[in-house]
């Protein structure tokens, strides 16, 4: 019963919270369209903008956090595939939350042998895939850990021997196992955690949904992750702004203009717990069973694939600034923005043309990295 009512609070505050700013809660802000009267009116008449395009826009709750949806395009499109993308983001949410009850992750936790449909057999492989790739910084096997330390409800952080108890967690390796159609289940003692990139690939399928219409663009924030598709309605890239993990008012530091691309955010100042003076967040180093001793506050991933952009910054957040680029080098298919504990933001260099830094609560470095 304390549980719901906490999430209940937690719900209505973020709300509230995205109702005053859009999408004011998430770590990435799309800034308000700012462009001057006239020049607006210029592109609008370049770009052929028809006097029937509108932007529909809708804010509601899923998958445990803040979502909002921006539709350029007709009007009854953009009403009709605001319903439809909402209704996805339920759906997906309903096959892959560890929380609900009934989903698909809920009951192969459960022991139960699964039948996997498609989306749901693609995304374990691609979990599985990602933990081999980042050395295990990220492990959908991790439920355990996560269900242990219980971020946003616990008051302190669990006992050492809780925490060795649990450790090594499984290897998800299995997990390439996963095929569509075909029965799945659990090696005994491994429960799943997909929260890392759920979001992420709920993003996707949104995104394949949005771009095969005749919209003119559309901004979908879902929590940490921003998706952009096309533009917005002067026929300019989308605005993401990047937020200063100590800015209390929602200061900045980057702002991104992008077009069809997926960036999602991982940081230690949204879902923490601080207890005697230490901030516990809520990505857990699956090695040692705690957050992860790293000299990052956020790790923010700009890729092409909506849950590779989702895992990778929390894998990256675990794997600290470093280990993170030499990652990012040898990858080459994904851009990525470092806020560090010492006060600088490194922006590697594929993001040159379309970032500017901007000073957040100040006092913060700003450089690129090659
Ligand atoms: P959010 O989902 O809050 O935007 P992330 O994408 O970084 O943030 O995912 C964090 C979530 O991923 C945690 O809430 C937990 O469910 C799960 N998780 C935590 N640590 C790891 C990890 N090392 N590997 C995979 N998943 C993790
Ligand atoms: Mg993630």
């Amino acid at each position: 019963m304390q549980k719901n009512g906490q999430n209940e609070e937690r719900k209505s505050r973020l709300l509230a919270c995205a109702k005053q700013n859009r999408a004011g809660c998430g770590r990435l802000l799309p800034l308000r369209l700012a462009a001057a009267a006239v020049l607006a009116a210029a592109l609008l008449a370049l770009f052929g903008c028809s006097a029937k395009e509108t932007e529909v826009s809708e804010t509601f709750f899923v998958m445990d956090t803040v979502a909002s949806l921006r539709l350029i395009g007709d009007k009854e499109q953009a009403e009709s595939l605001l319903e439809q993308a909402a209704a996805l983001a339920q759906e997906l949410e309903a096959r892959w939350s560890r929380t609900l009850p009934d989903s698909s992750i809920d009951r192969l936790n459960a022991g139960e042998t699964v039948v996997l449909d498609q989306e749901t057999a693609a995304l374990l492989a691609q979990a599985a895939a990602l933990s081999v790739e980042t050395g295990g910084a990220f492990t959908p096997t991790v439920s355990p850990l996560v269900e242990l330390w219980n971020i946003g409800e616990a008051d302190s952080p669990p006992s050492r021997e809780e925490i060795a108890a649990l450790l090594p967690l499984p290897s998800p390796d299995f997990l390439a196992q996963a095929r569509a159609g075909q029965p799945f289940s659990l090696p005994e003692g491994c429960r799943l955690d997909l929260g890392g990139v759920a979001k992420g690939e709920a993003a996707n399928r949104i995104c394949v949904l949005l771009r095969e219409s005749s919209l003119r663009g559309a901004l979908l924030v879902l929590g940490g992750q921003v998706s952009c598709v096309g533009t917005r309605a002067d026929g300019e890239p989308w605005r993401i702004a990047l937020r200063d993990p100590d800015g209390q008012q929602g200061e900045t530091l980057a702002e991104l203009r992008l077009t069809d691309l997926h960036i999602a955010t991982s940081g230690d100042y949204e879902r923490y717990l601080d207890f005697e003076g230490v901030r516990y967040c809520h990505i857990l180093d699956p090695e040692t069973g705690w957050p992860p001793e790293t000299d990052l506050r956020s790790v923010t991933v700009v890729s092409s694939d909506g849950a590779r952009a989702d895992g990778l910054s929390t894998a990256l957040f675990v794997m600290g600034l470093e280990p993170s680029l030499a990652f990012w080098r040898e990858a080459g298919d994904f851009e990525a923005v470092f806020v560090t504990s010492d006060r600088r933001v490194i922006a590697t260099e594929g993001l040159a043309d379309c970032l500017s830094f901007s000073n957040g609560a100040g006092g913060y470095r700003f450089e690129f990295t090659a």
